[in-house]
């Protein structure tokens, strides 16, 4: 039921209820105002006959109905009601309403309740319904007392009779019964106009309301444009004038809302990357054109599971890894079936775990240059390698001839060697970096325990170690697993780590070789869940800066140029000892405190 149905409805509610109750106070008033004239009336009336009577009637003794009743029906006649006169015996000698032998076979009236009120206590009055005329009369009486001496007559007089005026109620009746109808009338002739009025005035209310509701549906139907009419100052105009201000609001941040999605989705259409939203059951809720080319995904991959659709088996692991770690998770992947193409994948988990974004950058291009740049600095090398070894061998050869045997000459000489020795040591680095990098360099794996490379490293380093009175510390527990490795390269770790350490730390330091085996949470920095086996290369020299730290990995990287010239670095030992360390499938970071030392740590899973 609506709300204009409802107020019309209260309305004819109150109007009935007010109508009914005016109705019934109406009437009542009318037959009680009536009712009260009619005594009045029928009182004078029969005070006035009374007085009549007194003056007209016969002696006691001379009552005969030829003298009485004529008198009375005169005197009714001109009173214009009923009027009896009764004998102090209760015989009706006269009656208007009765002539002849009619009234000569009325009843004895002595008994009339009226009449015995008026004989009782001067007058009488009663309502009820007469046997003679069956009708409803009101009847009021008044004993007649025979003058003596007195003008007016009283009450010890002698009692001659009783003087009765009536008056027929159905007269009155019938006469409120009329009042009532017409009142009836007027009520639901005012009813009538009163539910037109209330149609009306509960329509210009509800019709403001009414426009409000179907313009807030349409607002929440996504119509932003629709507003209401304010055609009035009250409240309900008020609220009209908020609505519309709120509409206004809400188009202001639907607009820009919509702004900020389409530049987003001009970014997101746009970029190289690829981007995902998966949820958190991996379901697909967003792909950006370059992921849906990328992973080629089918036009249905809206809501399906990202395994359904794509089967790139390292990509659904990193997702787990990420829903595991609950940290953002990075790793390169391979896209199609053959080599190429190459992307670098990051997961970032949002919303607790509920949504994850996957950024897809395709790196083959890069991949590309690398190796066609890893190529030329490979085959410069090689280049290189032989007229360098001539070059060394002809300033050998000059040395040891006495016809060059000058001072200035040998001078000359030995820098010659010195310098074309430190190319070699250049170039045989960058040649086995390019080689690394280009994947040419084959791992051939043996297991091994850590423990084996004690002794050849000895024999590198034992007289540098004295000369510079360092202390080298083993202290690999023999208990450690064996590990799966190219012996050789690993071997080239050790060395370029400790002859770093060796390098940068001041005479008398310690440099401590140690081991462990790291379940996946012990160490910092460690995202590995698999077992893997740790090594720990720590120096108590002069230590790297923070801001140089994720740096000393890159090829020619040096904290301090002079000094690792000097020191005859080629700024490539840490770039090489990370390819192997990758190609093994581990992971090497470190810890330093600036003049404290520094700790290199190389972790290679066990699994492998
Ligand atoms: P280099 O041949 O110059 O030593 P590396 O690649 O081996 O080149 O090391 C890169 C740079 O990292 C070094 O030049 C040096 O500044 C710094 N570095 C490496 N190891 C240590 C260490 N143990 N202590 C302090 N600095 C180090």
């Amino acid at each position: 039921m609506n709300i204009r149905t409802q107020l019309t409805l209260r309305y004819i509610g109150i109007l009935l209820l007010v109508m009914f109750a005016m109705y019934l106070y109406l009437g009542t008033m009318l037959k009680d105002s009536m009712s009260k004239r009619i005594t009045r009336e029928l009182e004078t009336q029969a005070a006035l006959t009374r007085e009549l009577l007194i003056e007209k009637l016969p002696a006691e003794d001379n009552f005969t109905y030829n003298a009485i009743d004529p008198l009375i029906d005169r005197l009714g006649k001109t009173e214009k009601a009923r009027l009896t006169f009764i004998g102090t015996d209760g015989t009706v000698w006269g009656d208007t309403e009765r002539d002849g032998q009619a009234l000569r076979a009325m009843d004895n009236h002595l008994k009339r309740p009226e009449v015995q009120e008026a004989l009782k206590n001067g007058s009488g009055i009663r309502d009820r319904y007469s046997d003679t005329t069956q009708t409803e009369f009101r009847y009021f009486a008044l004993p007649i007392h025979r003058t003596v001496g007195a003008e007016e007559p009283q009450e010890e007089d002698p009692l001659i009779g009783i003087c009765r005026v009536a008056f027929p109620m159905e007269d009155v009746n019938t006469a409120i019964g009329n009042l009532r109808r017409i009142a009836l009338l007027a009520s639901v002739a005012g009813l009538i106009l009163a539910i037109v009025f209330s149609v009306f005035s509960t329509g210009a209310i509800t019709k403001p309301i009414e426009k409000l509701t179907q313009m807030t549906q349409s607002l929440a139907a996504g119509n932003v444009n629709s507003r209401v009419p304010v055609d009035s100052r009250n409240e309900l105009g008020q609220l009209s004038q908020n609505f519309n201000l709120m509409a206004d609001r809400v188009q202001e941040q639907i607009d820009e809302i919509s702004e900020e999605h389409r530049r987003s989705e001009t970014i997101l259409t746009n970029m190289g990357e690829g981007v995902l939203l998966v949820n958190g059951v991996f379901e697909v809720t967003y792909a950006n054109p370059t992921a849906i080319s990328m992973l080629e995904l089918p036009d249905d991959y809206i809501g399906k599971a990202l395994i359904e659709i794509n089967r790139i088996p390292e990509l659904q692991a990193l997702l787990k890894k990420a829903e595991q770690t609950e940290t953002i998770a990075f790793a390169e992947i391979q896209l199609g079936n053959i080599q190429e193409p190459e992307a670098e994948v990051t997961i970032v988990p949002v919303s607790a775990g509920q949504e994850y974004v996957i950024v897809i950058h395709d790196v083959t291009k890069e991949r590309q240059l690398e190796r066609i740049r890893a190529d030329f600095v490979a085959n410069v090398s090689h280049e290189l390698r032989t007229p360098l070894t001539a070059i060394r061998g002809y300033a050998e050869t000059l040395l040891g001839e006495d016809s060059v045997r000058t001072k200035t000459g040998e001078q000359f000489l030995v820098k010659i060697l010195n310098h074309s020795a430190r190319l070699s040591r250049l170039v045989s680095d960058l040649l086995e970096l390019s080689r690394l990098e280009l994947g040419e360099v084959e791992l051939k794996r043996l297991l091994c325990h850590l423990n084996t490379f004690y002794e050849p490293i000895l024999d590198v380093f034992e007289p540098l170690l004295e000369e510079s009175g360092l202390i080298l510390k083993w202290e690999i527990p023999e208990e450690l697993p064996e590990v799966n490795v190219d012996q050789q390269l690993f071997m080239q770790i050790f060395i370029n780590l400790i002859d770093n350490a060796i390098k940068y730390t001041p005479d008398g330091g310690t440099i401590t070789v140690s081991g462990e085996i790291n379940s996946g949470d012990v160490l910092e920095n460690s995202d590995t869940i698999g077992e893997e086996i740790v090594v720990h290369v720590k120096d108590t020299g002069i230590g790297i800066p923070m801001e140089s730290q994720s740096r000393v990995f890159e090829r020619f990287y040096r904290v301090d140029k002079g000094r690792a010239q000097e020191m005859g670095g080629t700024g490539l030992g840490l770039a090489i000892v990370k390819h192997i360390v990758l190609r093994h499938n581990g992971r090497i970071w470190l810890d330093s405190v600036l003049g404290q030392g520094s700790v290199f740590h190389v972790a290679i899973p066990l699994s492998d």
